[in-house]
């Protein structure tokens, strides 16, 4: 099995650009039944025929109801013309000739009278009729996928997030099966630009190249893929050049599509034309990849600690690699900020990384001072970071730092883990951020030194409010006491804003106030322009930006900062919501 980089050459049937593993389907061959058929046998086998025939017709009409927009007009179109060939005399009926006539069993009338059709598609001059030849396969297979079946229902197919399938041609119903399951991109060695799957696949902006012929033969089920479906181009286990050569192209394509996208989707604006960026805090590469569509500017928040929980064992670096990289490639090209191990307090848990009871967990071994004090643990997590940032743009964030002295150290690590990991010929990107999160009140006091060391801030408002107002944020007795709404909150959440802003550092909020319409108008007041927030809220959040405007806003920000109580900040809120 070889497994150096390899090119491969084909058509461009949807532009765009993808990365991602190797599915590769072996084309299913139609297995004939080859026992002779008594002629007691053949109106059974007829009636076999016939009622494959119904049931394909039956799921291609189910078809229709799963799609809409746009793209419910090409997949209609698909179904039409599949159903065309269907109740066609020279298919449906040729073949119940064959079985009368020939005493031949449904499956190998079936073959014999697509290979008849076949080869007279393929004579053909014309490319775009040629291309219909496509079709006549998909339906000869969903024929005799439910001749093979019975009555019994089709399997499910397994997800393909963050896959390129590899095969011979891909029958369009399937492809939006795919797609609906994160797929990226496909590779077919036949199929044609003309086809009804190169349609669909424009349609739903899945990158394919067709015609790539020896696909099949060189790529290995999980293979790195890079498709490079602008120009038909694929690399097979790309290297560290080709790596670093997508991710430029990914930019630039990504900076193309906002420039010509007139009004585009993704972008939060207020009413005065102040952008905002939208992300997610999301671990999960399907949940990404679905943010992604709806418009997340990027994750900014991967809780990795999910990854060690409910555990007997620690995840091993290549398992965490493949969840990161996973996620990486899931934003398809939008930074994902991984968060470090940020165990303790409610997260601690049992197995390898027990910390052990503690009398203060909230006040413990948390986050960056675990990390700091399990080295091994920690190095592990930082070179499994490393190897996925050769995937997309990543960022890398410390969690409860509370001194400039830990985020040094962790860059000094982070340092000397980038040496190990290209020693062992893994690619890294060239310039990974590094961020620290201010979600304790020592932290915050000192952002402006923190923000000499590291490249972004990331404001943890659950935990700064829990500590600023000590109150325990799991703590129902307390919850009256734990609101965002409180001055000395706001008051030091507007310092580390403040700091940011004069040391040029990007800045995000990433706790429940950020996801929460009610805090928006204060929080762009305060000069807070990323947003981080789990994805559900993003259609709320994006709306309730629009009407506001950040001039009047910003107007108001003096009044709030010296609001001395609740009821005060509150009326000053209100009035900011109302415009
Ligand atoms: C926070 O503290 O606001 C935060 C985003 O981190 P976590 O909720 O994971 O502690
Ligand atoms: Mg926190």
């Amino acid at each position: 099995m070889t497994t150096a980089r390899t090119e491969l050459e084909g058509q461009v049937a949807a532009k765009g650009l993808a990365l991602g593993t190797a599915r590769v389907v072996y084309s299913t061959k139609i297995d004939v039944e080859t026992e002779p058929l008594p002629a007691s046998g053949v109106p059974n086998e007829v009636k076999r025929f016939e009622g494959a025939l119904k049931t394909a017709r039956t799921e291609l009409a189910q078809l229709s109801g799963k799609v809409s927009g746009a793209l419910a007009r090409d997949l209609s179109e698909i179904i039409d013309a599949h159903a065309l060939i269907l109740d066609d005399p020279e298919f449906t009926d040729a073949v119940v000739a064959l079985i009368r006539k020939d005493q031949l069993r449904a499956t190998a009338a079936l073959k014999r009278q697509r290979d008849l059709l076949a080869e007279a598609f393929d004579a053909i001059d014309d490319p775009y009729l040629r291309a219909r030849r496509d079709d006549l396969d998909h339906v000869v297979s969903r024929v005799y996928a439910a001749l093979a079946r019975g009555g019994a229902e089709p399997e499910r197919k397994p997800s393909a997030e963050g896959q390129i399938l590899i095969c011979d041609t891909v029958p369009p119903a399937e492809l939006t099966q795919l797609a609906e399951t994160g797929l990226r991109g496909l590779i077919c060695t036949a199929s044609s630009p003309y086809s009804h799957t190169a349609i669909l696949a424009r349609g739903l902006r899945l990158p394919f190249a067709c015609g790539v012929k020896h696909a099949l033969a060189v790529v290995h089920e999980g293979d790195t893929i890079l498709l490079d479906a602008d120009q038909g181009r694929i690399v097979v286990r790309p290297d560290n050049i080709d790596l670093s050569r997508f991710r430029t192209q990914q930019k630039e394509a990504e900076k193309l599509r906002k420039q010509r996208a007139r009004v585009k989707v993704t972008d939060a604006r207020t009413r005065d034309g102040v952008a905002i960026k939208l992300y997610v805090n999301a671990e999960n590469a399907d949940v990404i990849a679905a943010a992604r569509r709806a418009g997340a500017d990027g994750v900014g928040l991967f809780r990795t600690e999910f990854l060690f929980m409910k555990r007997r064992e620690l995840p091993s670096e290549d398992e965490q690699f493949r969840a990161y990289r996973d996620g990486i490639v899931a934003m398809a090209g939008r930074p994902v900020t991984l968060r470090t191990l940020d165990l303790g307090a409610d997260k601690a848990i049992g197995g390898p990384l027990d910390i052990g009871a503690e009398e203060n967990p909230a006040l413990g071994l948390r986050g960056i001072r675990y990390s700091l004090a399990r080295r091994e643990i920690f190095a592990t997590q930082l070179r499994a970071m490393l190897r996925a940032s050769a995937y997309g743009p990543m960022r890398i964030l410390l969690p409860m730092v509370s001194s400039v002295e830990e985020v040094r150290e962790a860059r000094e690590l982070i340092e000397r883990c980038t040496d190990e990991v290209r020693r062992s010929r893994h690619p890294v990107a060239d310039a990974i951020p590094l961020g620290a999160m201010i979600e304790v009140p020592a932290a915050a006091l000192v952002s402006a030194d923190i923000s000499r060391h590291a490249d972004f801030l990331a404001i943890g408002s659950n935990d700064l409010a829990q500590y600023v107002l000590a109150a325990d944020r799991n703590n129902a007795a307390v919850s009256a006491n734990y609101d965002p709404l409180h001055p000395a909150f706001l008051r030091l959440l507007y310092l580390v804003l403040d700091n940011a802003r004069q040391a040029k550092r990007p800045i995000s909020v990433c706790g429940e106030i950020a996801g929460d319409p009610r805090y928006t108008p204060l929080l762009i007041a305060l000069g807070l322009t990323e947003f981080s927030m789990h994805p559900s809220a993003l259609a709320d959040v994006r709306d309730s930006i629009a009407v506001l405007s950040r001039k009047t806003l910003k107007n108001k920000a003096a009044r709030l900062l010296h609001a001395p109580d609740r009821a005060s900040l509150a009326e000053v809120v209100d009035a900011m919501a109302a415009g």
